[in-house]
């Protein structure tokens, strides 16, 4: 998950990271309030998960209070490279004698970690990267020794900070690093990081990527979830602890595993080509569980999207035998039901596996209209791709 700049800088102030003052506003009215706080000259920013902001005209300095509240009155509702920006952060205006940039980042290839560091900071670090490689310093971290004073300062030597600000970079490094660990991040940047004209350093941007897979460990995270720029039904599945992605089509895809739910999106874009293109409307990975209480879940989310017309239900029974799993399809349209959601659309299934005769015994038995069991997964996902084809002509 990408933070807002807004939230890195909260997790920097809390690990000794120097930024500069300032707080989140939605109206300007607000805007105007915090610039009264913080006193002096600020700055107004917009906050949305792109970089690039400055030169888009979502960074704008105020003098004043009612100049910020213009100024946050002029980004609010602006649209940044297909974001719309809902919220401003308004900060201390902080004068910049040099800009630099600094990262650390998971460096999945090399199996460990990558610090990159530049004395031309500002501007599009790509840049930097693709026309003057050698401004840009590179330095592996061992993920177990981590970034301690000595590597942060050879790190600062290598992308020759000036002298006098050396030890502050290095010290800024070390507390970057602890900000990756202790937050579980796979990324974080700072760019640019800057020297006042009286020689203090600071970040006056952030950006900060958590790794989803580590949420477990940092409840507190939570409030970073962006609820008006997530998906609601994205929002509802990570609720139920569902592995679930939205996607564009018409057909809804249930499966057990990772694996399985991947070709099963495959095999449906493919049979959908005969019928104009039907394509999937989401992944959805129940896990090898597969419970009624999961599966009804699973639907009740993947029903609930408008977007779908039909679903394909394909499980593949393992450790969780298929008549549990049929057990589990035929309980939730009921759990469903006795929610007062009675299921609408049809439902196309496919068992195999462990035990499928008995589930597709259980299955048949329940004589549900809207349940069709299908042998195999290609005609299955044909026949799954026909009624979401037959259903939205019909609307
Ligand atoms: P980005 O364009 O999305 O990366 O947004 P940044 O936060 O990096 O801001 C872009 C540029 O605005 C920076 O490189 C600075 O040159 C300028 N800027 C940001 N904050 C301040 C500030 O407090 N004072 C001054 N003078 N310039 C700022
Ligand atoms: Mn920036």
């Amino acid at each position: 998950m990408d933070l807002y700049e807004y939230q890195a800088k909260e997790l920097f102030v809390r690990h000794g990271v120097p930024t500069t003052e300032g707080d989140v506003c939605t109206t300007p009215a607000e805007a105007e309030a915090v610039a009264s706080k913080v006193g002096g000259p600020v700055v107004v920013k917009a906050q949305v998960k792109t970089g690039g902001r400055g030169k888009a005209g979502g960074v704008k300095l105020a003098d004043n209070p009612q100049d910020a509240r213009e100024k946050a009155d002029a980004i609010l509702g602006m649209d940044i490279k297909g974001h719309t920006v809902h919220r401003v952060l308004v900060a201390e205006a902080s004068d910049i004698a040099e800009e630099y940039y600094v990262s650390f980042l998971l460096d999945r290839t090399n199996r460990s970690f990558l610090a990159m560091a530049s004395i031309e900071g500002g501007v599009d670090i790509e840049e930097v990267a693709a026309t003057k490689p050698e401004a840009l310093a590179k330095i592996r971290v061992d993920a177990l020794e981590g970034v301690t004073p000595a590597l942060a300062r050879d790190i600062a030597d290598a992308a020759h900070f000036p002298e006098p600000i050396r030890a502050d970079v290095a010290d800024i490094l070390v507390q970057l690093w602890r900000t990756l660990v202790d937050e579980g991040a796979t990324l974080v940047e700072v760019n640019p990081l800057v020297q006042t004209p009286d020689g203090r350093v600071l970040a006056l941007d952030g950006k900060v990527t958590l790794d989803e897979n580590a949420a477990f460990r940092h409840p507190h995270h939570e409030a970073f979830i962006d609820v008006e720029g997530t998906d609601p039904i994205e929002l509802r599945a990570g609720e139920l602890n569902l592995n679930y992605v939205k996607l564009d089509g018409s057909v809804g895809i249930i499966g057990n595993g990772a694996g399985l739910v991947m070709s099963t999106l495959d095999v449906v874009s493919y049979a959908g080509e005969e019928f104009g293109g039907v394509e999937p409307a989401n992944f959805l990975d129940i896990g090898g569980g597969a419970s009624a209480e999961v599966m009804a879940n699973g639907l009740d989310i993947v029903l609930n999207d408008p977007d779908v017309h039909a679903v394909f239900v394909n499980v593949f029974g393992g450790i969780t035998a298929c008549d549990a799993v049929a057990n589990g399809i035929v309980n939730a349209m009921t759990m469903l039901e006795d929610k007062g959601e009675p299921v609408t659309k049809p439902i196309v299934c496919r068992i195999d596996g462990n035990n499928a005769e008995e589930g597709r015994r259980i299955l048949n038995e329940a004589e549900h209209d809207l349940i069709e069991l299908v042998e195999t997964m290609d005609d299955a996902a044909r026949r799954v791709a026909e009624l979401a084809a037959s259903r939205s002509a019909g609307k």
